[in-house]
């Protein structure tokens, strides 16, 4: 962070950072020194909270009236995806500085737009990545460890879909069928997760930056950004990007709702029991959820798993991109069963049974 003016010099001379108020209170004066240091002029905005496309065309205003040649998002995955929409639409140069490693959002050419309520509406393709992702892992490590926690559930999916786009010959999200180097990259990250997520959690709950911090942090960030990009998305995030029409799941992260998606994929393919339970177990001990009601939801909520299923299948979604087709009902009834499978493998494991989550505040990515 403290070379973040470094960075920044060469590649404009008037930059706006975006932040909300909680990450500007943690970065602010660093960010500030920084670019002082650098002899570049130092303009903040307040980041609104959710990616939607008001929001989007607000900054574009904010490019506008400051005359900035240069976005810089300090913060999550929510205000990454608001300023690289904006960058792009102004014609700027734009830049992550992720304060968490939460999510794959830093290093890719793609937003995610979302409606005030906290639903999926969009995803919104440029024609070029961020031109710098810079982070500071001491910063991932002074963040609740939740954060990174849920990275993890964002960046396990990435190989998961990754193969399942492999196998069914569809395309990437950056477009066109997916490289050898891309799919490699996607199954990296997954090994370098069990590898090191459960150590690398136990440091950051102590704030320490050690070997395994570093190395996970690459695998949510630039590992399951690239192989997500060029690997291809499928069932788990299209499942991400249903619940979010369930308000019950609202205020959950990214990386927990997708990896509802993933325990939920593994089902309708039918993957191996070992390799479900597996899954099961590790994502339990990571802390991320694996039953509907770690999501709000029960078996018994008919109609919202319905509706869930449905914008999960709408024509376009990457659920399209698995080797075979599924169905709304297909969808429901595997949402439906992880809750007791999941809720069995963790008693058998002697992990802890699940605790209901209530929804209280509007969703951020
Ligand atoms: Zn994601």
């Amino acid at each position: 962070m403290s070379r973040l003016g470094e960075f920044l010099a060469p590649l404009g001379k008037t930059p706006l950072l975006v932040s909300d108020d909680v990450v500007w209170g943690i970065l602010g004066q660093r960010a500030t020194d920084s670019l002082r240091t650098a002899q570049l002029p130092v303009t903040r905005e307040r980041f609104g909270g959710i990616p939607t496309a008001a929001e989007v065309t607000r900054l574009v205003g904010v490019i506008e009236r400051t005359g900035a040649d240069v976005i810089v998002a300090l913060g999550g995955g929510s205000t990454m995806d608001a300023v690289k929409a904006a960058g792009f639409l102004a014609g700027i140069r734009w830049v992550t500085v992720p304060s968490v490693a939460s999510t794959d959002a830093p290093t890719s050419a793609l937003s995610v737009i979302y409606t005030a309520d906290g639903a999926f509406e969009e995803y919104r393709f440029f024609p070029k990545n961020p031109d710098l992702v810079l982070m500071d892992t001491q910063l991932v490590a002074d963040a609740p460890a939740a954060f990174l926690a849920a990275g993890v559930g964002d960046a396990l999916a990435t190989w998961l879909e990754a193969r399942a786009t492999r196998q069914a010959h569809a395309n990437t999200m950056a477009g066109g069928l997916p490289t050898l180097a891309g799919t490699a990259l996607a199954e990296l990250s997954w090994g370098v997760i069990w590898d090191n997520a459960l150590p690398a959690l136990d440091a950051v709950r102590d704030h320490q930056v050690t070997p395994a911090v570093e190395k996970l942090v690459e695998a949510n960030t630039l590992l399951s950004g690239l192989g997500f990009e060029s690997g291809g998305l499928a069932a788990a995030h299209a499942i991400h990007n249903g619940l979010t029409a369930a308000h019950q799941t609202h205020g959950l992260a990214h990386g927990q709702k997708v990896n509802i998606g993933s325990v939920t994929q593994l089902v309708l393919e039918g993957a191996p029991t070992q390799e479900i339970r597996d899954f099961i177990e590790f994502t339990t001990r990571v802390g991320l959820p694996n039953t509907l009601t770690e999501v709000g939801l029960s078996v018994d909520d008919e109609d919202d798993l319905r509706r869930v299923a449905e914008a999960a299948t709408v024509p376009g979604e990457t659920i399209h991109n698995m080797p075979f087709d599924i169905t709304p009902d297909e969808l429901v009834s595997a949402l439906k069963s992880i809750e007791r499978f999941s809720r069995t493998v963790r008693s058998e494991a002697h992990l802890p049974a699940p605790v209901q989550y209530v929804a209280h505040q509007v969703d951020t990515h």
